[in-house]
């Protein structure tokens, strides 16, 4: 698939662990090497502000998104490309999927779970199509991928629905994912 730009998740917690970081920093830099600009939260904080400082560093395209009443207390990036100040919440997640071209959770905490569910279940829906990837760093998500599988083995989420979303570890596999990837044309009520 034509891919332009990444639209990653990742938390913004003083959480510091050196395999996810370095991971994080793997995967900034070699998406700028390859042309792929970010588009993420727009925060300097946490894994966030690594990875943002990492695409810069090596020369690529980063765009934040942020709402205005975050901008103090997520402490906005100041050298991203560009940063694009929105009005609400529902407005950074629209604007974050309208230009993103696919969607990788890096570890976080509610907001990354949130936003990549939000990705999972927009596709679900076949609102859209695009590659959703859960970078499953240090096997940080196995409970929830767990879960997922708790709901399909339980009759609240469908068997064939495991398709929208992948599971990769490392970067390269993220990236062997994405750029291998089908955008699915599913349209409302497809397969329901
Ligand atoms: P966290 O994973 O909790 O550190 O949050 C990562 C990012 O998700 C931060 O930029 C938060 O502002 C954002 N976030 C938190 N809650 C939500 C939400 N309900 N919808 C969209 N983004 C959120």
């Amino acid at each position: 698939m034509d891919l332009h730009r990444v639209c990653v998740y990742c938390g913004t917690s003083g959480a510091r662990d050196p395999a996810v970081e370095k991971e994080v920093r793997a995967f900034g830099q070699e998406i700028a090497r390859r042309g792929i600009g970010l588009v993420y939260g727009g925060s300097s904080l946490g894994l966030m502000g690594v990875l943002a400082d990492e695409v810069i560093a090596s020369g690529g395209k980063v765009i934040g998104v942020i709402p205005e009443a975050l901008v103090g207390r997520e402490a906005a990036h100041k050298s991203v490309t560009e940063m694009k100040v929105v009005h609400t919440m529902h407005d950074r997640d629209q604007t974050m999927f309208d230009l993103g071209d696919a969607f990788v959770a890096f570890p976080g905490g509610f907001g990354t779970l949130d936003q990549i569910l939000e990705m999972i279940t927009w596709k679900q829906l076949g609102i859209h199509g695009k590659p959703v990837v859960i970078a499953n760093i240090g096997g940080y998500f196995d409970p929830l991928l767990q879960q997922f599988e708790n709901a399909v083995r339980s009759g609240y989420a469908r068997p064939h629905d495991r398709i929208v979303y992948a599971v990769a570890a490392n970067t390269t596999a993220i990236l062997t994912l994405l750029e291998g990837a089908p955008v699915l044309f599913r349209k409302p009520g497809d397969w329901a």
